[in-house]
């Protein structure tokens, strides 16, 4: 469903769980937690992978559609 692969070759997946919440969205879950760990800010979302320690930072967009 959605890929996470990192410079290193390491790589996962999030899934979709079935479940949803109250607006209708699908919830992901992430496939193998041992590869990449990810940490939610209120601007950012930033992944970190478990193997090379790189970290990718996916910006918050103000006009989410
Ligand atoms: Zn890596």
């Amino acid at each position: 469903m959605l890929r996470f692969e990192c410079e290193c070759g390491n790589k996962t997946a999030f899934f979709a769980t079935s479940d949803y919440d109250e607006h209708g969205r699908e919830v992901l879950d992430l496939e193998d937690d041992d590869c990449v760990s990810y940490e939610i800010g209120e601007a950012s979302v930033m992944f970190k992978c478990k193997f090379c320690g790189h970290r990718y930072l996916l910006p918050s967009f103000v006009e989410f559609k």
